[in-house]
Formats: structure tokens, C-alpha cells, sequence
């Protein structure tokens, strides 16, 4: 069992500290907020009082945070996690961020003798609490492998995506996909309203044709076909329109760095962006469909 650093403890890195505690591996954990540091004291951490201490004898260093601002702020700099662990330690970062800085955090781990893997993570919280995440990795085999057993603790599809970055690449293309496949099926959902064809009959014909994808037939955005899906429950998220907005934003930037043509991609963004700023932003991401209907969500 490692000793794990972890600092980040919000909605996802809470209980994905958890199922580490659970699994056996002692955890050294730090959040700017109080409330997180006492809930991960209850499940058993030891609190620490900063990012440094967290770091102190671990062989493992977690990160979840928001952004990839707080990833560098964590990790870079003179009083920064690459210079106050140990040579040789494993650094975990399963924040989404941008590729370009997780690219540079592969880098800088190396200048200072660790090792670094981007591991983004899907399945929300549901996932992280029930240990059921998909982490997608970037980095190099050795790492991966080193990581493996740890990352089995908190999620159950572990996947090496490739080198430095790929892991970050894997999920805002992936989230790409998502966010432009929604807005299809939502758009075809409001385009049959129209033409008086029933939400079950197109659900029924689609999901057996060529139509066929996951946000019509996991996630379908009309209540009735899917019951699970976030449309029966007024769009209580789920996956807020504010993170598939951020992930989006994400994507059209490496899109931007890489020369990509993502014109679809570009127009998921703009709608995301005018469907979270109709004041809908913690709203289920599949609610656009009631943006694109001229209507605002229910109450
Ligand atoms: P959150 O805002 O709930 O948690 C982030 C935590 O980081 C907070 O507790 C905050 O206090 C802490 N923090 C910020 N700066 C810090 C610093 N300098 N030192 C120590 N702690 C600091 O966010 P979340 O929902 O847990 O998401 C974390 C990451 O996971 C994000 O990158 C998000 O995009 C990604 N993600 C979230 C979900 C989801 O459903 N919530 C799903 C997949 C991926």
C-alpha cells in the first residue's frame, strides 16, 4: 500500500480520497477549503497544512483541481510540489486542464527526476463515489504501470491513451463528440415536435437506424424513452452546461494550437456558451435542447 499525497478534495477528489482510504493506502491530504479537510479527516486522511506537508514522505502525489491554473500554482515554483517532494515521485494530476499545460507539467516533472501522468477522469461524481471512473492516461508505460493499482481504487476502465498530454486529448475529444451528438439529437427532437411526429416513435425509429448514438439512447434530452435520462428530472445535472462548457473551451484552444478544423466543435461551444449564460449554466448539459425549443428550463 503507497503513501499518497492528495490535494484537491472537492466534489470529485472528496470521495475518490475515500475509496484510496478504503482500498488500505494511507493518504496525506490538503484542500484550501475547511469543510473539505474535515469531511477527509472523517473518512480517515491526515490533514495537513498545506500542499507541502501533503507531499511530505509520499510516493505518490494526487492532484484534482479546478483548472490548470491551480495545478501549476500547486505544482511549479520554488515552494511548488516538483521541489518540495522526493526524487522519483509519482505525480497523478486527474484535473481536466489544458493539454498544452499538462504537456509542460510532463516536462518540468522530468527536470526535477519524477514522474507525471495527465488522467483525466469521466463518470462524474456518481463515478467517483462509487469507484467507477474512467481515467484516461497520458504518459509514459513506466508511470502508467506504476499508477495502475492506484488509479483501481478509485476507477474501474484504467486506459494508457499514449504519451505526454494524450490522456487531456482523449477527454476533451471525447466531450467534444458529446456536446455536438446532443445538440443533433436535440435539434432532430425539436425539428419532429414540429412535424408532428411523437418523441417515442423518432426515439423508437432513430435509436434502431442510423441516428443511433449515446445522447439519444443513455441520454436522451425529451423525458419518457430513457427514464434515467436527466430530462424526466427537469434537467437536474448530471453534467452541468458549465463543464461542457469548460471542456469545450478546452478543446477549441488545442484545436486552435493544433491547426484542427473543428467548425461543429466551434458552434457546440458558442451554443453551450449562450445556453450557461441564459442563467442556465448548473443546468443539465442536455437541457439545451429546451435553448434551442426558445424556451427557458423550468424553474
Ligand atoms: P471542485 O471545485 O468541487 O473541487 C476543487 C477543489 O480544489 C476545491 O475543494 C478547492 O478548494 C480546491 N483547490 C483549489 N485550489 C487549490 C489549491 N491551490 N490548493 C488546494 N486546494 C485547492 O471541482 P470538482 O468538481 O471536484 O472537479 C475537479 C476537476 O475534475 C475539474 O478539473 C473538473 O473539470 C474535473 N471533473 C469534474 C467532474 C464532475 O462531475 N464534478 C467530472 C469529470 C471531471
Amino acid at each position: 500500500m503507497a503513501i499518497i499525497g492528495f490535494v484537491g478534495l472537492g466534489n470529485m477528489g472528496g470521495p475518490m480520497l475515500r475509496n484510496l482510504i478504503k482500498a488500505g493506502h494511507t493518504v496525506r491530504a490538503f484542500d484550501l477549503s475547511a469543510r473539505a479537510l474535515e469531511a477527509a479527516k472523517d473518512a480517515g486522511a491526515s490533514v495537513c497544512a498545506s500542499s507541502g506537508e501533503a507531499a511530505e514522505g509520499a510516493q505518490v502525489i494526487l492532484t484534482m483541481l479546478p483548472a490548470g491554473a491551480h495545478v501549476r500554482s500547486v505544482l511549479l515554483g520554488d515552494t511548488g510540489l516538483f521541489s518540495a517532494a522526493q526524487k522519483g515521485t509519482l505525480f497523478i494530476d486527474a484535473s481536466t486542464i489544458d493539454v498544452e499545460t499538462a504537456r509542460m507539467l510532463h516536462e518540468e516533472a522530468g527536470k526535477s527526476s519524477h514522474l507525471f501522468l495527465d488522467a483525466p477522469v469521466s463518470g462524474g461524481t456518481g463515478g467517483a463515489a462509487a469507484g467507477t471512473l474512467t481515467f484516461m492516461v497520458g504518459g509514459s508505460e513506466e508511470a502508467f504501470m506504476r499508477a495502475k493499482p492506484i488509479l483501481a481504487a478509485m476507477g474501474k476502465n484504467i486506459v494508457h491513451a499514449g504519451g505526454a498530454g494524450t490522456g487531456q486529448a482523449a477527454k476533451i475529444c471525447n466531450n467534444m463528440i458529446l456536446a455536438i451528438s446532443m445538440i443533433g439529437v436535440s435539434e432532430a427532437f425539436v425539428l419532429a415536435e414540429k412535424l408532428g411526429l411523437s418523441h417515442q416513435k423518432l426515439f423508437d425509429i432513430a435509436s434502431t437506424s442510423s441516428g443511433q448514438c449515446w445522447s439519444l439512447t443513455s441520454y436522451c434530452p425529451v423525458p419518457g424513452p430513457v427514464p434515467a435520462s436527466p430530462a424526466n428530472r427537469d434537467f437536474q445535472p448530471g453534467f452541468t452546461a458549465a463543464m461542457m462548457l469548460k471542456d469545450l473551451k478546452l478543446a477549441m484552444a488545442a484545436a486552435m494550437g493544433a491547426n484542427a478544423a473543428t467548425p461543429l466543435g466551434a458552434q457546440a461551444a458558442a451554443l453551450y456558451a449562450l445556453f450557461a449564460a441564459s442563467g442556465e449554466e448548473g443546468r443539465d448539459f442536455s437541457g439545451i435542447i429546451q435553448f434551442l425549443r426558445g424556451e427557458n428550463a423550468p424553474g
